[in-house]
């Protein structure tokens, strides 16, 4: 698949990921000193699974890494516990990484039998006890985008693979290899 095909069926996904990418950044400005995730800190990259839309985005930028790396998170998959794009505390895949792993740590909300539930990082946002509604991400919205995204993408890519509701990253990273063939 060509770069403008594979662009064409990531365009929506993409332009989410900007949309997070941008919250994210205004919170960092916003609350420079009470935000400690940073490089090195690594405590979230666990095991995780992602939907196809997200999988194939990374499987795409996997292949674009230096055949070095590849051959190190692929020896990393055996571990279950951790994420096998994370070499030396760092993500190798930090510009391709899942919606999840953009918002880790930050304040979001979610309702839950009429009530609403605020989580966030302990490690972050100390001493601040309530957060203005434009600070939070609304999960349940995310989720409900993210979906329709997956949905779209689902229906788009013509394929005669049954795609899993949710692909863990030791198989994400090679999506793309898989549905050539
Ligand atoms: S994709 Fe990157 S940021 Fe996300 S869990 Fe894996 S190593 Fe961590």
């Amino acid at each position: 698949m060509d770069d403008e095909h594979i662009h064409l069926v990531l365009n929506n996904y993409y332009t989410l990921l900007d949309r997070v990418d941008v919250h994210i950044k205004n919170l960092e400005k916003r609350y420079t000193d009470k935000i400690t995730c940073k490089k090195g800190c690594d405590a979230c990259c666990k095991f995780l699974t992602v939907f196809p839309v997200e999988a194939f985005a990374i499987s795409v930028a996997f292949i674009k890494l230096k055949k070095s790396i590849q051959k190190k998170i692929e020896k990393k998959i055996k571990n279950q516990g951790v994420c096998p794009l994370l070499i030396d505390q760092a993500c190798t895949l930090y510009s391709a990484r899942p919606v999840i792993c953009r918002t880790h740590g930050y304040p979001i909300y979610m309702k839950k039998e009429g009530e609403t539930f605020i989580d966030f990082c302990p490690e972050n946002f100390k001493g601040i006890t309530s957060f203005p509604k434009d600070a939070l991400l609304s999960i349940d919205q995310l989720n409900t985008t993210l979906i329709a995204i997956n949905q779209h993408f689902i229906e788009s890519f013509e394929t005669d693979l049954d795609l899993p509701d949710r692909i863990p990253i030791s198989e994400a990273i090679i999506l793309e290899q898989k549905l050539k063939n």
